[in-house]
């Protein structure tokens, strides 16, 4: 998959917009809902209108999804509005039943991802047609596993591929949904530039009222579209109800969003990217120096805890540290989360040298 210019063609292909927009509900639920919403679509940013009709749920009982019934009503959205339509798949007899219904794009879910049997055999199901295929991360934060459904697809000759971020599952509970680990689809990026990579805020979120800054951050990353769950009756839908937003306010979010232009040709932005890199450069530098320096002093307390016979873990000191911390990181535009990790790695690294002292 290494660098091939053809992975963007199809963007270019179907003259989609910057930033490519999906939009429409987490799952069809009747003809005239999802009519209704490919209407109010119609004429927005959104190109491609989405819809599931086979739904993933965490645990059985709720709502999943209206089956291939679903598939034909997509059709006459595309035939009534002229968008382009895509559901998600997930085994090789949705993508059978997708292909005979002439759906545009198809994407594959998260949980999907995980498994490279299916993603196989999705591949193979696919295996000599040209279609667009979007592949949304594992639900584990795990960019192999991501690389590896992309590459059998690429492998079975699918060569439209794109990525979808929607964040990735965490047994703590944080603001999101599912937390972003944003280094993930930068790699990703940085790994393949020529992928298309779309952001789904909608999965990441949760939440309705987090999207706007979700999508500002992908842009601001250079992601080529978003994915996003639009529904004329958010709180009513059979799913997802609380991350949908109207059309409405879709329409309102692309207008607010400040969208970078995709070049980076320009001298001028060039020049200043490269200042601000170089700026970053030295900053990590400098983090890493006193990084070091801090164990330094971590292993004298070390060598004195050894003299006195004293525990390494101290929690009632680093209980306060922590506390000091996350107040100092608010200061700085840190958030809890990050303060948080970023001082449980230190505090780690500190008990492994002072452990080696111990011991040693
Ligand atoms: C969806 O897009 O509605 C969906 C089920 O997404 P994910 O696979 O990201 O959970
Ligand atoms: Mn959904």
């Amino acid at each position: 998959m290494e660098n091939k210019k053809e992975l963007r063609t199809w963007l270019d292909d179907f003259k989609l917009n910057h930033p490519l927009v999906i939009a429409g509900p987490c799952s069809a639920e009747t003809e005239d809902q999802l009519l209704k919403i490919a209407h109010e679509l119609k004429d927005t940013d959104a190109s491609i209108l989405r819809a599931g009709i086979w739904k993933p749920r965490t645990r059985p009982g709720n709502f999943e999804g209206v089956g291939a019934l679903g598939l034909k009503w997509l059709q006459t959205a595309k035939k009534e509005t002229g968008m382009l339509t895509t559901t998600e798949v997930a085994n090789k007899t949705h993508v059978e039943l997708a292909l005979k219904h002439d759906i545009d794009v198809l994407w594959i879910g998260a949980r999907t991802t995980v498994s490279p049997f299916i993603i196989q055999e999705i591949a193979d199901a696919l295996k000599g047609t040209d279609k667009i295929v979007l592949v949304k991360n594992p639900i584990n934060p795990d960019l192999p596993l991501w690389l590896g459904a992309l590459e059998r697809l690429y492998t079975a000759d699918i060569t439209k591929l794109g990525a979808i971020h929607r964040g990735f599952s965490t047994y703590e509970k944080t603001r999101y949904r599912n937390n972003p680990e944003w280094q993930i689809p930068i790699e990703l990026q940085n790994r393949f530039p020529d992928l298309p990579l779309i952001c789904d805020p909608s999965h990441i979120a949760g939440r309705r009222d987090i999207i706007f800054d979700i999508c500002q951050t992908a842009l601001d990353l250079n992601f080529d579209g978003l994915m996003v769950e639009t529904h004329y009756d958010p709180d009513n839908a059979w799913s997802d109800a609380k991350q949908q937003i109207t059309p409405t306010s879709l329409i309102q979010m692309m207008i607010d969003l400040k969208i970078r232009k995709t070049t980076d040709t320009e001298a001028d932005y060039k020049n200043a990217l490269n200042t601000l890199r170089t700026q970053i450069d030295v900053v990590d530098h400098q983090l890493t120096d006193m990084l070091g320096k801090r164990m330094k002093i971590s292993d004298k307390i070390g060598a004195l805890k050894k003299e006195k016979n004293v525990a390494i873990l101290q929690t009632k000191r680093w209980n306060e540290i922590l506390g000091k911390m996350i107040l100092e990181g608010e200061q700085n535009n840190l958030s809890e989360e990050f303060v948080l990790k970023i001082f449980k790695a230190i505090h780690q690294e500190s008990i492994n040298h002072q452990k080696k002292i111990i011991n040693g």
